[in-house]
Order: C-alpha cells, then structure tokens, then sequence
C-alpha cells in the first residue's frame, strides 16, 4: 500500500471509512484520548491485521470502541454499578472491561483469548460519527508501531503507519492526549488497570475502593498483562505428529480428522494469528485431554503467536 491519505472528514470521507472497517481493512480514525489504529472488532482477521501493523510482539486485549453505552450494554454484562459508571464518564476518556455477553460478536483476538471484553465510548464528535455509521464496535489501540510513542496528530500516524492503513482521518489534535483509564468492573472487586484522565479519585466516588492489578502496578506495561487466557488442557509445542489421544494444532497441511485443526492450512501468519484463540478454544473444549501444536515460524505475527503459545503450555 503506498502513503495513505490523510482525509478531513466529510460525508463521502466517512463513507469510505465505514466502507473500508466493512471490508476488513485498518483505518486510523481521531479519538479524544490519542489517535486509534481501527479495524473491525467482530472480524477476527481484520484484528490480526492490527497486530501485525504494529508490530507488537505479543497478543494484548484492545478496547473496543462503540458510539454510546446501549451498544456496549448489549455487547457485555453490566452490572447496576458499571452502567453507573459508564453513564457517568461516557462518552468520555474511559474504557471498561466487564464479561462479554453469550454469543457476544467481538472477536477472540480483540479479548486475546479473554471471556471479558474493554468497551469505551469516546467523546471526540468524528469518532462518534464514524462510529455510529459503522455500527459495529471497532477495535482502537494507538496508532502507532509497537514500543512508539501515541500519536496525537494525523501527521503522527502518517509517518508511522502511513503504508498499513486504508486512510488516516484527520480530527486535529487529540485534547487529551494521554490513553484512557481503564477499569474493570467484571468481577467482584473494582481493578484500576490503568490510569488515564478518568482519575481514581472520580471512580473510587462511585465503585469505592480500587485495587490494583495483581502484579505490576496500574502503568505497568500493557504487554506485562499476566491475566490471559490459557487452555485447560495441557499444552504441547513443536510437535511435528501428535500421540494418540491428543488434540492437534497444526500450520500448514494438516491431516484430516477429529480433533484436529490446522491455523493456516496455506501457512499464512495473519489467518493463523485470526484463528489462534478460537481453535484453541475448540480443542480445549472437545473430549480430549492434551492439545499438541505444530511449529510456528517466528517471523512476523509469529513472534506473537509463539509467545501466546509458550504461555499456555507454559501455565499450569
Ligand atoms: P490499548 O488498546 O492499546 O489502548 O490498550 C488496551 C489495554 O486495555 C490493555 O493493555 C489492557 O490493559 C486493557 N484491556 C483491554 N481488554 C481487556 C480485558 N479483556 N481484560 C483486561 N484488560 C483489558
Ligand atoms: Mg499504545
């Protein structure tokens, strides 16, 4: 893809941008908080194709984005409080994660594999436009490379992701400037997961007291997550056959047969990183008692894969 542009926004401008997040593609679109790398949260591919433009080295969970808080309510479970909150602070610069809903639409790469979903309403007027028109919730992180600073500027993504996406919505400056709080409200005890312009005094208001994360603290680095998903089976990797009785995960060919799944049959890194967390799931979920996984190269999106991988084989 060569530069891409950088569009004000008009009617036609917002079209092709619902038009392109339809279609699977990435577009990078102005929020409040700081510029957002979007594409389709209910399509699993799009999202890898996030991943794979930042160059991020591991699977995070991405906030979703929605227009107002019926869509979010529809799309996870909130309790009384969390939709106190989320009336009190949407739209505005916070994102809250609470469990998804049975058949909830978002993908499993969105949650990284995660039963709860972060949702956020945000404020800027384009965002909200963009949204509403595209009326599905769109997954944002920063629209930068992995390990960049967030941009704040249309200009910013353009340099730095300006061959890796559709277009570049021009919204001016970002007035915050700083990521949003994130909070989770899906279990019994509020977590401050991150902080951002929604402080903790303003949260502890409505929710009480906030704990921090079980390990690091609320700046801890995003990729330093330990909360992840990891499957109930044992884990076996680098496993060129599997033994009988094992669940297999194959890349490339596989053989035909129960319980086994290959990520790519085609061997293509951005399909097999779409598949990853649903397929796992499957075996998990089928009546076998070990899941082995073929070998993943460690180029590209396979770094992220392969470090998901070891994770679960890992964490026992
Ligand atoms: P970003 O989309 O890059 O602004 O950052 C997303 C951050 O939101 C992650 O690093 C997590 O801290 C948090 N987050 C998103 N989804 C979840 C989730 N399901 N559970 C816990 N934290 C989440
Ligand atoms: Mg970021």
């Amino acid at each position: 893809m060569a530069n891409s542009p950088i569009l004000s926004p008009t009617d036609g401008t917002l079209n092709a941008a619902v038009q392109a997040l339809r279609s699977g593609a990435l577009v990078a679109f102005p929020t409040e908080t700081v510029y957002g790398l979007g594409a389709d949260a209910t399509d699993e591919t799009a999202v890898a194709r996030i991943f794979e433009a930042k160059g991020r080295p591991r699977f995070n969970p991405l906030i979703s984005h929605v227009a107002d808080a019926q869509s979010a309510f529809s799309l996870g479970d909130f309790s009384p409080v969390a939709k106190v909150v989320a009336e009190r602070f949407w739209p505005g610069p916070l994102s809250i994660v609470v469990k998804r809903v049975t058949d909830c639409p978002i993908a499993w790469l969105t949650s990284a594999g995660l039963d709860s979903i972060a949702l956020r309403v945000p404020a800027h007027p384009l965002a909200h436009d963009l949204l509403a028109r595209a009326d599905r919730p769109i997954a944002a992180p920063s629209a930068n490379r992995s390990g960049r600073i967030s941009p704040t500027q249309a200009e910013h993504v353009a340099s730095e992701l300006g061959d890796r996406v559709e277009m570049i919505l021009d919204g001016g400056p970002c007035t915050v400037g700083i990521e949003s709080t994130v909070v989770d409200l899906s279990g019994s005890s509020p977590v401050l997961l991150r902080l951002g312009a929604v402080t903790r005094e303003m949260l502890t208001e409505i929710v009480g007291p906030l704990r921090e994360p079980a390990v690091g603290g609320p700046l801890a680095s995003p990729g330093m997550m330990t909360s992840h998903y990891a499957p109930d089976c044992p884990v076996r990797l680098d496993v060129a056959k599997p033994i009988p009785g094992e669940a297999y995960l194959g890349f490339g060919p596989v053989p035909a047969g129960e319980n086994t799944l290959s990520l790519s049959v085609s061997g293509d890194l951005v399909e097999a990183a779409a598949n990853l967390f649903q397929m796992l799931r499957t075996l998990d979920h089928s009546a076998i008692n070990a899941i082995a996984v073929a070998p993943v190269p460690q180029h590209g999106l396979g770094a992220a894969i392969n470090d998901r991988l070891h994770r679960a084989a890992a964490d026992r």
